[in-house]
């Protein structure tokens, strides 16, 4: 029992409230958020008391193998540089885009009128086409809340479905079942 500061009556707790849920994922699969138990009154429905737990649940094995799979390395590219004169930055040659292979680029290099004082070099960079882009995401499917008694005390159970899908295809899924408990009396008054 409570005193309702809305109905300003003694009003038992209507536990029957479906807990708000906020997740996220990193890219490796650590999923982190919290969720938020409350009771309101039985007679008017005001929210009388909350408690909100962090929800933290490691999927990245779970990820793991997706995230290694489809993620093909871009093919590389090379390009040719220069620096010289006061200069210590390597720099692109102007004119010459990236080359395919690292034969093409020494091609390319041979035919350069090359100035005394500059040194030249090859360097391998990497493609903007190709791979896959990875991006996890991470949904709150079933919640419960349930209670038990705990040597005579109430206590709140509540479940979350966590289901993890990535941007780069609908195939991929994970699930997990993330639980934790807290006692109703542990519960904090909102008025
Ligand atoms: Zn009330
Ligand atoms: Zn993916």
């Amino acid at each position: 029992m409570a005193r309702c500061p809305d109905c300003n009556k003694f009003v038992s707790y209507d536990t029957d409230q479906e807990p708000e849920v906020d997740v996220d994922i990193d890219e490796d699969g650590q999923v982190t958020g919290s969720i938020r138990i409350f009771d309101a009154c039985s007679e008017c429905g005001t929210e009388l008391r909350e408690t909100t737990l962090d929800i933290s649940e490691d999927m990245s094995e779970a990820c793991e193998g997706h995230l290694a799979e489809d993620a093909t390395e871009p093919p590389a590219k090379f390009v040719v540089q220069t620096r010289g004169g006061e200069s210590k930055v390597w720099k692109n040659v102007a004119n010459l885009t990236p080359f395919d292979s690292e034969t093409d680029a020494e091609v390319a290099l041979a035919g350069l009128v090359k100035a005394e004082g500059i040194e030249y070099r090859i360097e391998p960079v990497e493609g903007d086409e190709g791979g896959v882009e990875h991006s996890l995401s991470v949904e709150a499917e079933e919640i419960t809340r349930d209670e038990k008694k705990v040597k005579g005390k109430t206590v709140y159970v509540v479940t979350v479905k966590l289901s993890v899908k990535c941007d780069c295809s609908p195939a991929f899924e994970a699930e997990a079942t993330w639980t934790d408990e807290v006692a109703a009396s542990d519960l904090e008054g909102l008025s």
